[in-house]
């Protein structure tokens, strides 16, 4: 999963900044920091998805590697002030990389980064491609985590969703990847299909406890601009999405996890104990993590940043930043397309939505530790207005969102963002 940005305004970034401005969290002795690495290689380009992900480049998948490898050799001076406990192979298709470019990766984070002994290591896997070979060679590299996309376990939903793969596809890569050593895996699902009935999530969801994944992710189906089911729906093929299903099937869903023994600790992922995703909590507790890749993001040093997106202007950057370090010795990173500063009132926002997204909520106490204000002075309004309809409540000290609240939850986030700036 790759963290959302928020507004980019061109700036020229280096890597010469220092380590202020995040959410404190110490591990090793230093602060924390998460490492998110993009792989934005994918077999075929699925109707719904809308995430930076190409088919058809495997042109540029040469000169990927090095160009991550190189990006990552950029900025391990500014982070040596960090503890990495959290890396994290998103995509894309992840698993498509060799493993003899993932070894060459691997080494290098290892090599140019302070790693944590027991760091979560991540990877995101299609089925359609995943063998029991690679997966012993992922688990032999140090991938301690599985992220499979399964989406869901009915073919006519999965050719609607325009996945390559079968159930049967998917039942033999989660016992390959068992029989290869993953002990942690992570599946994700996606509710309220275009036509879906509530009896054909429940078939997908049961089929899919059977395989007692350690976490599962369950998104609603949201019809992204710009993407072909965008369009499909756009010219009248397919309906909009039933959004009272959706709810219907997002209840049936929170009741039918916790009888399984799963723990939901965010809006759309639930884990058993103990195995909720480090790497994501990151993002929600608002800490600290760089992205390398294309279209990757970061959030270190109290900046907000974002790589350019286009996998060939990203290698192109990379090797300029590389060529230019070593003839003029600047610092610039010409492969940041964009970035800013966020002042206080937008850090505030973004601790309380993103902190609203976890069932434990946003600390007030911590809250105003932080930026020296109190949550419940700073959005006053927000919070009276959506206490009073029952979205939100306060629970030993902290804020959080009531069950009626996680399905509305937009509603309240939308209240909780700052003014736009005067004209
Ligand atoms: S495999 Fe994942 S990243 Fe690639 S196109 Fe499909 S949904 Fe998008």
């Amino acid at each position: 999963m790759e963290p959302e940005g928020g507004g980019c305004y061109p700036r020229r970034m280096t890597s010469s900044i220092s380590p202020v401005g995040e959410q404190a969290r110490m591990a090793g002795g230093k602060p924390a920091l998460a490492l998110y690495l993009h792989i934005p290689f994918c077999s075929s380009k699925c109707g719904y998805c809308d995430f930076n992900s190409y088919e058809g480049l495997e042109h540029l998948v040469p000169e990927y590697t090095p160009a991550l490898i190189n990006e990552l050799r950029l900025w391990s001076p500014a982070a040596r002030a960090y503890h990495v406990d959290t890396v994290f192979f998103g995509g894309g298709t992840p698993s498509l990389t060799t493993l003899d470019d993932m070894s060459a990766i691997i080494a290098a984070v290892r090599d140019q980064y302070d790693i944590a002994t027991d760091a979560e290591w991540t990877l995101e896997a299609n089925p359609t491609e995943l063998t029991r070979d690679h997966l012993e060679g992922l688990r032999a590299l140090g991938i301690n985590r599985l992220s499979m996309g399964v989406q869901s376990m009915r073919q006519a939903e999965l050719e609607l969703l325009e996945r390559e793969h079968t159930p049967e596809r998917v039942v033999q890569a989660v016992q390959d990847a068992r029989a290869a050593g993953f002990d942690n895996m992570n599946l994700d699902l996606i509710f309220g299909l275009i036509g879906q009935r509530t009896e054909e999530w429940q078939e997908s969801l049961e089929r899919v406890l059977q395989f007692h994944p350690e976490h599962l992710s369950c998104y609603a189906l949201t019809v992204e601009p710009g993407t072909a089911l965008y369009y499909r729906v756009q010219k009248g093929q397919l309906p909009d999405p039933d959004p009272d299903v959706a709810a219907e099937e997002y209840e049936w869903t929170r009741e039918r996890l916790a009888h399984a023994g799963y723990q939901q600790y965010e809006i759309s992922n639930w884990a058993q104990p103990g195995r909720a995703c480090r790497h994501n909590l990151v993002y929600w507790r608002a800490e600290p993590y760089l992205g390398f890749g294309a279209g990757a993001h970061s959030f270190f040093a109290g900046q907000r940043f974002a790589n350019v997106d286009a996998p060939n202007r990203y290698e192109e950057a990379i090797a300029a930043t590389v060529e230019a370090r070593e003839t003029t010795g600047s610092a610039a990173m010409q492969q940041i397309a964009g970035g800013e500063t966020p002042d206080d009132a937008t850090q505030q926002a973004d601790t309380m939505i993103l902190g609203l997204r976890l069932m434990e909520g946003v600390d007030l106490d911590g809250f105003a530790a932080r930026f020296g204000v109190r949550a419940e002075r700073a959005f006053a309004d927000a919070i009276a207005k959506h206490t009073r309809l029952g979205l939100i409540e306060v629970v030993d000290g902290r804020l959080r969102l009531t069950s009626r609240g996680l399905l509305l939850s937009n509603e309240v986030f939308v209240d909780l963002l700052p003014d736009p700036p005067e004209e």
